[in-house]
């Protein structure tokens, strides 16, 4: 038992000191993103989150789906999802979550880091106070946790605000912005004509339950009465629930830092009287049965302090996808730009604006300008208010904080700090690092002299080609226009032989196109066209021609335009990098098939060309002469780890009984770690909650293999194997002429292998 005796003077509470590398605040997918990434190369991080629960808007407190540069797929950037730790997290969540269940990716996210021996996770515990150094770097920050009661003092030489408000950079006394820049200081067409302090507001959301019984609902006094205070409430649905609610938006016209719990009751106010709306109306009869089962207490925050780097991130860095001799992330969400007023603007809820394809994002726009050892990580990177709009999604925020993590274990290993890490040769050692760990730096290959597999001769037991994608029985009118998108090789483009019925003679005309641009997937460069004649029938083969040639690889669009009267036979085969797409739209990101801008906008006009998204996705059933050789060996050290111009991967036939692939040396090498890289689709989003996805384990992905030297030993025997990247560090090395990976079980696409690493 213990006494506490009155202490006149009052008490204060613990207090721990703790030191680490490398401070990271806000657990949200950013920060843990860097921290994990940090972690892994041999940092010492210490991870502050001032909830109880990872993932920020992420986590089953928020419960927003994390989406980066696939849109839902719903724009033209296809295999674009991000790479690394993010990429592990999306995968693993599939194969334990495809429902989406929130509180499966809470606990998901808490296992990842705590996986990571390196990292100190403090949960429940906020940063509330900086001490800087004469220098003016950040000396160590003040946290408490109300849990515990304990006062920490946090020091290291490097920090990183992932706080979405960014708490840290604030107090550190960073250079920052809030509200929207004029159009006329950066040039950006989508800017207001002069500054204002306008946001994107916060959002709040609730999910429902269907009992089996009818439910009566007393809503709170604090309800919103009249619904059509909210001028889209003829919108609302009964199946809208979670972040399909994302329009129940509130406070972009207010400090949505100061004025955080204010914006909230007002959230509360609208989301409540929706449900009393729905529940009560009488207009939902089918909501009799439904009880609210869970209502949003944090509302999830879009847009607040924007922190200056040496480099701030414009509109035009997105649309005309500028090159940075310092990209280490990418991006790709649309400009997503809100009404200030949200649920009470009568404006449509969101304008988005698509880029042609994924940009890059630099370093000098994650570490503070002022702040020397700051790194800034998420929402609050260097980047204007227009910019944000695309660089705010989570996957996005967490793919860039992946830089920050291996930047700081760079400027770790070397005592630098993170503008030290802009010399050329620094860059390019810290980018190739980021590759191995699966980044995707949109156009920046892989070249790593460290390599042994890009030294080998690279041989399998037999090589996929496109050549016939059998007719599976299905019928598609063409009534829209339609595209094979081909990773194509350079030379004679083959002939493209359609499988149709037609219920009266016709032509079928088909063009070819490619993009303007390396690596994207918008066609807007014509190439070739071709028409044949067509007759009535069923099942008639139609054999077009373009007479013309390539002169590099790429992805090439062969487009049907519609035809009346004809209906497209379809294919359930898949090929890794190739798909089939429709023009058309999805609502979830934009208003109509061709993204038609305001004129001075800095937008461009383009066709969206999107694929059905999986099981309904199907490919034209098709004949190409001479098949396309575009999976050779080769692709898996050819320095890209994804379709990027190209399919960069190698599969082995369907009929191959024993699909291998070998590398060969010349003289015996020594092998301590051996990294693959599979297919999981990087075109499939992979939405984190709500949504739900129809697979496990992604149709390419080898989930049984072995590893096998050249004298046939066993290196490695692995089964359940759902990620895109394994890695084996070797207990012993081994010394052989030949690695040999032999594929045992695989799902129903073709088992592909984008890259093999040895060192
Ligand atoms: C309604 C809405 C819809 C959106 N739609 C999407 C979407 O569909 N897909 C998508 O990917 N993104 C979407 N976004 C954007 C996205 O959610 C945010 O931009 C993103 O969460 C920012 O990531 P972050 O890691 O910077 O911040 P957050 O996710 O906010 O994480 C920051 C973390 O820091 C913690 N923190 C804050 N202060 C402190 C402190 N003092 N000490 C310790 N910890 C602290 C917070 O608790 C939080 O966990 C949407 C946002 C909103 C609000």
């Amino acid at each position: 038992m213990f006494a506490g005796e009155f202490h006149p003077g009052g008490r204060t509470p613990k207090h721990e000191h703790l030191s680490a590398d490398l401070v990271i605040v806000g657990g949200g997918m950013a920060g843990l993103c860097c921290a994990i990434t940090a972690a892994r190369q041999g940092v010492y991080v210490i991870l502050v989150q001032d909830r109880p629960v990872l993932g920020g808007n992420a986590s089953s407190e928020v419960r927003l789906w994390m989406l980066g540069a696939t849109s839902h797929m719903g724009n033209n950037n296809r295999w674009a999802r991000e790479g690394g730790v993010v990429d592990e997290i999306m995968v693993e969540n599939l194969w334990r979550n495809p429902e989406g269940n929130p509180i499966l990716f809470d606990s998901l996210l808490l296992e990842w880091v705590t996986n990571e021996p390196n990292i100190t996770l403090l949960l429940n515990t906020a940063v509330s106070a900086v001490e800087m150094c004469a220098s003016g770097e950040i000396q160590n920050a003040t946290a408490y946790c109300s849990q515990n009661e304990t006062r920490y003092t946090l020091a290291a030489p490097l920090f990183c605000d992932a706080s979405g408000d960014g708490v840290m950079a604030f107090l550190a006394g960073a250079a920052f912005r809030m509200g929207a820049e004029a159009a006329t200081e950066f040039g950006e067409g989508l800017g207001p004509s002069e500054p204002n302090s306008e946001l994107l507001g916060s959002s709040l959301y609730f999910y429902s339950r269907d009992t089996g019984k009818p439910v009566t609902y007393v809503p709170p006094a604090f309800a919103l009465r009249d619904i059509a205070q909210i001028p889209r409430y003829r919108e609302l649905r009964v199946s809208d629930t979670g972040c399909r609610l994302w329009w129940l938006e509130y406070g972009g016209n207010m400090d949505t830092i100061h004025g955080a719990e204010e914006i909230k009751w007002e959230l509360w106010r609208v989301a409540y009287g929706v449900w009393n709306y729905i529940k009560n109306s009488g207009e939902f009869p089918e909501a009799a049965n439904l009880t609210l089962e869970w209502m949003g207490m944090i509302p999830g925050k879009r847009e607040s302090r924007r922190f200056e780097g040496d480099f701030i991130l414009t509109q035009q860095d997105i649309v005309e996808q500028r090159r940075h001799f310092d990209a280490v992330s990418l991006g790709g969400w649309a400009i997503d730009l809100h009404p200030a007023e949200g649920v009470y603007s009568a404006a449509p809820a969101c304008t988005q604006w698509h880029s042609k394809g994924v940009y890059q994002i630099p370093l000098r726009s994650m570490y503070s300008r002022n702040v020397p050892n700051l790194f800034l990580a998420g929402r609050i990177i260097s980047a204007t208010h227009v910019a944000m709009g695309s660089t705010r999604v989570m996957a996005t925020c967490a793919h860039g904080a992946q830089a920050v993590g291996m930047a700081a274990a760079v400027c770790t290993e070397e005592k630098l700090l993170p503008r030290q890490l802009l010399e050329p040769a620094r860059i390019d050692a810290l980018q190739q690092r980021l590759l191995r760990a699966g980044q995707h730096i949109p156009g920046v290959k892989s070249c790593d002299s460290d390599n042994l597999a890009a030294k080998g001769h690279v041989t399998a037991s037999s090589t996929l080609a496109i050549d016939v994608l059998e007719d599976t029985g299905e019928l598609r009118a063409a009534d829209l226009p339609c595209a094979l998108l081909l990773p194509m090789t350079a030379g004679p483009v083959p002939e493209i032989t359609l499988l149709v019925d037609a219920v009266s003679p016709a032509t079928l005309h088909i063009e070819l196109w490619r993009a303007s641009r390396e690596g994207n997937t918008t066609p807007d460069v014509k190439i070739a066209s071709a028409s044949a004649a067509v007759e009535a029938g069923k099942s008639i083969p139609v054999t077009l021609q373009f007479h013309t040639a390539l002169d590099a690889d790429c992805h090439a669009f062969v487009i049907v335009e519609p035809a009346t009267g004809i209906s497209l036979h379809l294919s359930k085969a898949q090929m890794p990098g190739m798909l089939t797409l429709w023009q058309k739209m999805n609502r979830m990101v934009a208003k109509s098939s061709v993204q038609t801008p305001p004129q001075g906008s800095g937008i461009d006009t383009f066709p969206f060309w999107l694929p059905d998204r999986r099981p309904a996705a199907r490919n034209l059933a098709v004949r190409i002469s001479p098949p396309v050789k575009c999976y050779e060996p080769a692709m898996v050290v050819n320095g890209w780890a994804r379709p990027w111009c190209g399919a960069n991967a190698w599969a082995p036939v369907a009929t191959d009984k024993s699909p291998a692939l070998q590398i060969f040396w010349d003289t015996p090498q020594t092998l301590r770690t051996i990294e693959l890289t599979f297919d999981t689709d990087f075109d499939h989003p992979m939405e984190s909650v709500l949504l739900g996805h129809p697979e496990r384990v992604m149709p390419g992905c080898i989930t049984r293999f072995e590893l096998r030297t050249a004298e046939d030993a066993t290196i490695a025997a692995v089964a359940g194997h759902h990620q895109t990247h394994w890695r084996v560090t070797l207990q012993e090395p081994v010394t052989t002429t030949a690695l040999k990976l032999v594929i045992l079980d695989h799902g129903p696409a073709p088992p592909a292998v984008f890259e093999v690493r040895c060192y």
